[in-house]
């Protein structure tokens, strides 16, 4: 049975400082879970410092990193720089990479490739806009994200994936159980079709969109969902913990 994921994505949100106490906070109250596999997520500068304070049951992830290995490009952070820091987990293609920084399904691809040959893991981000939904074309966006964001992956070990609908990433607005079940299904159709089934079956595909305390167990008990991928609410004490406590209650 797959291990759930909790990830809570920081965005730009918390210095160092008040990352590392919010991360003991909430250490000191799920200390305990076990079927429940949590990732912080937080900006760059408290990467390292994290990963250093982390009891080993629990993982760092970074929000996005460059392809290239070293170079002058102002600004980036390379995979083997996450990988120095201890970091195990890079979420590539995230919406607000795509749709307010503009990246192209081709930089997310190259993305992916150098998480994946740094041996970390990339949790690649898909995911339509509410113009896509009403157009009918949510599936079509899936596929065409996935087949884009994976070329030239030949094995789906050491991935995860993320659907996360646009429309839903902090507007407050989630997708029903019967939405998220239904793209789950189109994402875990595409694998079957392109990957042995095996590997298709394993690979953790989480949901992300506005999961707050009340709609995590509804959402986590939703087929083909494997666990979160959090943004608003990994922020705040009470609300990361109860969902992570739901999701462990849940497994
Ligand atoms: C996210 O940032 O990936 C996300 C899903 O945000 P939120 O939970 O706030 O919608």
């Amino acid at each position: 049975m797959k291990k759930p994921i909790v990830a809570g994505n920081w965005k730009m949100y918390k210095t160092p400082s008040e990352g590392h106490d919010f991360v003991q906070k909430i250490l000191n109250l799920v200390l305990e879970i076990e079927k429940t596999h949590v990732i912080f997520c937080p900006p760059f500068p408290a990467l390292f410092n994290m990963v250093e304070s982390m009891p080993s049951s629990f993982s760092v992830g970074a929000q996005n990193c460059h392809w290239e290995k070293e170079g002058a490009y102002t600004g980036e952070v390379s995979t083997a720089m996450l990988s120095d820091c201890g970091v195990e987990y890079v979420i590539v293609g995230h919406s607000e990479r795509r749709h307010v920084f503009g990246e192209p399904d081709e930089w997310i691809n190259r993305k992916v490739l150098a998480v994946k040959e740094a041996r970390l893991i990339p949790i690649l981000c898909v995911g339509e806009t509410l113009e896509e939904r009403e157009d009918g074309l949510t599936k079509d966006v899936l596929i065409r994200q996935l087949t884009n964001g994976l070329k030239g992956v030949d094995s789906l070990s050491g991935l995860v994936l993320a659907y996360e609908p646009v429309w839903a990433i902090g507007t407050g607005k989630t997708a029903t159980p019967e939405q998220a079940v239904e793209a789950h299904q189109m994402v875990r159709k595409y694998l079957m079709e392109l990957y042995p089934h095996q590997e298709a079956e394993a690979v953790s595909v989480l949901y992300g969109g506005s999961v707050k305390p009340a709609n995590a167990a509804e959402l986590i008990n939703s087929e083909g969902v494997d666990g979160f991928l959090i943004g608003g609410a990994s922020l705040n004490v009470e609300s990361f913990t109860s969902i992570i406590k739901q999701v462990e209650q849940e497994s």
